[in-house]
C-alpha cells in the first residue's frame, strides 16, 4: 500500500493501519517535507510565540510497525495503474491514497497580483516565519488579513489572525496607532456556525476589528501596497496578511484525478473513480471544510475499510463529516466548534465558549495526534 501526502490525513490512516495490519501489510509514506507542523502552529511562529524548530514533528521518528517514510517529491501519479514516480524511483500499489493536501508550494500566489511584491502568507511555515521577522517593526498604519479565495483552509484562522495581531499590538502598545481589517469571501466569520460567528464578531466589535463580508482580495497594488477587493473597491494597507488561492498541488492536477479543481471522492467511504485508488483531505471536494480534523475523519474511515476487507468483515461506517475545531479568541483563551457536515440535511456547529480549559484540550489535541502518529 502507497500514501502520498504525511499531513493529517496521511498519518492517521497510516498509524491506524499499522496498528491493526502492520505484521501483515506493507505500507509506503511518501513526503517531500521532512517534518509535519499541525496548521495552528503557523499562528504561534507568526507572533512569535514558538520557535519554527519547536513545531516541527520530524518524519524520521516514525515507529510504526509495518510502514517504511520516504521523504521524496512525487512528480508522477497514475490512478489508472496505481503508479508513483518520485525524484527517487517508482512505487506500485495493490492500494493507492493520494492525501497530497492544498499544498503550500503550490498556493497560486501569482492568482492575486501584488501578493509577491507587497504582501505576506501566512499559511506555509516559511511565510509564518517571514510575517514573524516583519511585524515587529510594523508601528502604525493600516492591517488587513484578507482571504484570496474560497475554498480556503480552516475557515476561522483569518479571524484567529486579526485576533491574535491585536492582542500582540495591544501588548507593544501600538494598538491605537493600527487600524485592522478582515476580508473574507462569507456573510459571517464561520457560516455553520451562527453561535460561533456572532462570538467572533463580538470579538471584533470589542476590539476595534473592521468585518468585511462577502468581499475576496483580487489583487494589492504593488506602488501602494493598497488592497483591490473584488468589487473594485480599495483598502489602505502597510501590512497584508493574506491567505491566497488554493488548489491541488501541480502533481494531482497532471494525474487526471482532479476535476473542477478538487479530487472528486464517494463521500461516504473516499473512493475515487479509480479502482483501489483513495483520497482524503484537502486534495478532495468531498463536502467538508478543508480542515485537519476532516483530514484525519476520512483518513480513519479508509482504514477501517480496509481492515473490513481484508478480514472480509462489514464495511465500516460511512464517513460523517464531523469534527472539532479550536478557535485562538486571544488572552490564551480558546473556544471550540464542533461541525457536523454529513449526516444531516444541513452543516450544523455548536459552540463552545472560550476558557482556559479548551485552551489545555487544544494542546492536548495535538499532543494525542504526535503520539498517535509518530509512537511505537
Ligand atoms: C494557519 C492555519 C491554521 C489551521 N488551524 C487548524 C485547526 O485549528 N484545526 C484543523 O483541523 N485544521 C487547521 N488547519 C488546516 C489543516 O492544517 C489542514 O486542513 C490539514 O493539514 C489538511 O490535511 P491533509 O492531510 O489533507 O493535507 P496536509 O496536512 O496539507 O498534507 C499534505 C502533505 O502532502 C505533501 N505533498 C504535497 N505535494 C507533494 C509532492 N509533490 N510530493 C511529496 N509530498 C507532497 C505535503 O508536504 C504535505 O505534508 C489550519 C491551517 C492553517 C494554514
Amino acid at each position: 500500500m502507497v500514501v502520498l501526502g504525511a499531513g493529517f490525513g496521511g498519518l492517521e490512516l497510516t498509524a491506524r493501519l499499522s496498528a491493526e495490519l502492520g505484521h501483515s501489510v506493507g505500507i509506503t509514506l511518501i513526503d517531500k517535507s521532512d517534518s509535519f507542523v499541525f496548521g495552528f502552529s503557523k499562528l504561534d511562529v507568526m507572533f512569535g510565540k514558538k520557535q519554527p524548530d519547536a513545531v516541527r514533528n520530524f518524519y524520521r521518528d516514525i515507529r510504526k510497525t509495518g510502514v517504511r517514510f520516504r521523504c521524496e517529491t512525487i512528480v508522477s501519479i497514475d490512478p489508472v495503474e496505481r503508479r508513483t514516480v518520485t525524484d527517487q524511483g517508482t512505487y506500485e500499489a495493490d492500494v493507492l491514497v493520494v492525501a497530497l493536501g492544498a499544498d503550500y508550494a503550490d498556493y497560486d500566489l501569482a492568482a492575486t497580483p501584488g501578493l509577491q511584491e507587497v504582501g505576506h502568507e501566512f499559511y506555509s511555515v516559511e511565510g509564518a516565519e517571514r510575517v514573524r521577522n516583519v511585524i515587529p517593526s510594523f508601528e502604525a498604519g493600516h492591517a488587513v488579513v484578507g482571504v484570496a479565495g474560497a475554498p480556503f483552509k480552516c475557515p476561522p484562522a483569518p479571524s484567529e489572525a486579526a485576533i491574535l495581531l491585536d492582542e500582540y499590538l495591544t501588548q507593544r502598545d501600538r494598538r491605537s496607532a493600527v487600524d485592522i481589517s478582515v476580508v473574507i469571501p462569507f456573510g459571517v466569520p464561520v457560516p455553520p456556525s451562527p453561535a460561533t460567528s456572532e462570538a467572533l464578531l463580538a470579538t471584533f466589535a470589542e476590539r476595534g476589528i473592521r468585518f468585511l463580508a462577502n468581499r475576496r482580495v483580487a489583487a494589492l497594488d504593488p506602488s501602494t501596497g493598497a488592497v483591490v477587493l473584488d468589487d473594485g473597491s480599495e483598502l489602505p494597507c502597510d501590512l497584508f496578511l493574506g491567505i491566497p488561492v488554493h488548489r491541488v498541488p501541480a502533481v494531482v492536477e497532471a494525474s487526471g484525478l482532479a476535476v473542477d479543481g478538487w479530487v472528486p471522492v464517494d463521500p461516504t467511504n473516499l473512493t475515487t473513480r479509480f479502482r483501489n485508488v483513495y483520497s482524503i483531505g484537502d486534495v478532495t471536494s468531498v463536502g467538508t471544510p478543508k480542515a485537519g480534523v476532516f483530514a484525519e475523519g476520512a483518513g480513519r474511515v479508509v482504514a477501517e475499510n480496509l481492515i473490513a476487507s481484508l478480514a472480509a468483515g462489514e464495511p465500516a461506517a460511512p464517513y460523517d463529516g464531523r469534527g472539532s475545531c479550536y478557535i485562538e479568541f486571544g488572552h490564551e483563551l480558546v473556544g471550540r466548534v464542533d461541525v457536523d457536515f454529513l449526516t444531516g440535511p444541513s452543516a450544523t456547529g455548536i459552540f463552545a465558549e472560550p476558557s482556559e480549559e479548551l485552551a489545555a484540550e487544544k494542546e492536548a489535541f495535538g499532543a494525542t495526534r504526535t503520539e498517535r502518529w509518530f509512537g511505537v
